[in-house]
């Protein structure tokens, strides 16, 4: 491909593909043949995407860990007017992947970051799930430690956006496990797997239902893993403040759901049908304890 020179002290984020290299866009083909220098995360890797577009730009490597001599060098070059795409070794770079110290460094300096947008996992998976897309919230890949897992599985149980992760295959089954764990084996699920290679697989269930589908099949734990959550349901009392919500439960230890929810709402100021359809929820069912009720 002939390709005219890229503008001077430019870095470029430049998505490839994730599986399938027919996702390669015209756009990150053009920039990678026409700028000075390609930072990889690992040459290697990209050795292969590069050689089979037919793209001779020079290579040198970039992680977050870099040490500060190869950062220094790259902020040099594009200094010095040299133009630098950043790949990483699938999808869009910083998505889980490097490139956040040298983009903000470079946007530091003042100089131009152009994106040139692709393929990402989480996306594409959101696209395809069938899964509240309207509002979400990426979390990368969960910690590798259990406990530390559970912990921030605990800390989202009650978010109401999609939950979008990243997962490996080697703990796919704990993972899901863990999830039932924390938010209930009931709440839906989608696993898409191997997106956009020959077993791409898009299977959506609750969990406690992926949890049985995995074990089923060893081959459904291969591969590469995007996990969307269904986020919580919303509860019309969620906007009841906390301080509010503790009064009515001290309240609801000695009185009943009405008596409770009438005192709370004098002592808080909250509606005291808010705080009544609370008690009851709280109370784990829609009707009153028979021991409390009036
Ligand atoms: N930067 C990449 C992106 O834009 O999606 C993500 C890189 S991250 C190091 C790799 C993780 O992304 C994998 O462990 C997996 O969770 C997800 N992933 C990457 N390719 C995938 C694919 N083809 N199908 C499903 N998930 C994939």
């Amino acid at each position: 491909m002939t390709a005219t020179h890229a503008p001077a002290g430019v870095l470029y984020i430049v998505a490839t593909p994730i599986g399938n290299l027919g996702d390669m866009s015209m756009r990150a083909i053009e920039i990678l043949n026409s700028v000075d220098l390609i930072a990889a995360e690992d040459t290697r890797h990209s050795a292969r995407l590069l050689q089979h577009f037919g793209i001779q730009t020079r290579m040198a490597s970039y992680h977050d860990f870099s040490d500060d001599t190869r950062v220094d060098q790259l902020l040099r070059s594009l200094l010095e007017g040299q133009s630098i795409a950043l790949i990483s070794d699938a999808g869009t770079p910083l998505i889980s992947d490097p490139g956040y110290r040298l983009v903000s460094l470079v946007r530091a300096r003042g100089l131009r970051v152009v994106p040139v947008p692709g393929v990402c996992a989480a996306i594409a998976a959101l696209s395809a799930a069938g899964i509240p897309s309207d509002r979400f919230t990426f979390e990368g890949f969960p910690p590798a430690k259990q406990a530390a897992r559970l912990k921030l599985f605990e800390s989202l149980q009650s978010e109401a956006r999609t939950l979008v992760f990243y997962e490996s295959p080697h703990r796919i089954l704990e993972c899901v496990d863990d999830m039932a764990q924390a938010f209930g084996s009931e709440r839906p699920a989608v696993i898409a797997r191997e997106l956009t290679k020959t077993f791409e697989t898009i299977h959506g269930d609750t969990l406690s239902g992926l949890q049985q589908w995995l074990r089923a099949d060893a081959n459904q734990q291969r591969g590469e893993f995007v996990i969307l959550l269904h986020g919580a349901e919303e509860s019309p009392h969620d906007d009841v403040p906390p301080e509010a919500r503790r009064v009515l439960s001290v309240l609801l230890e000695e009185l009943s759901v009405k008596q409770a929810s009438a005192l709370a709402s004098r002592l808080t100021g909250v509606k005291k049908n808010l705080l009544y359809a609370l008690a009851l929820e709280a109370a784990g069912s829609a009707k009153d304890s028979p021991s409390r009720a009036e």
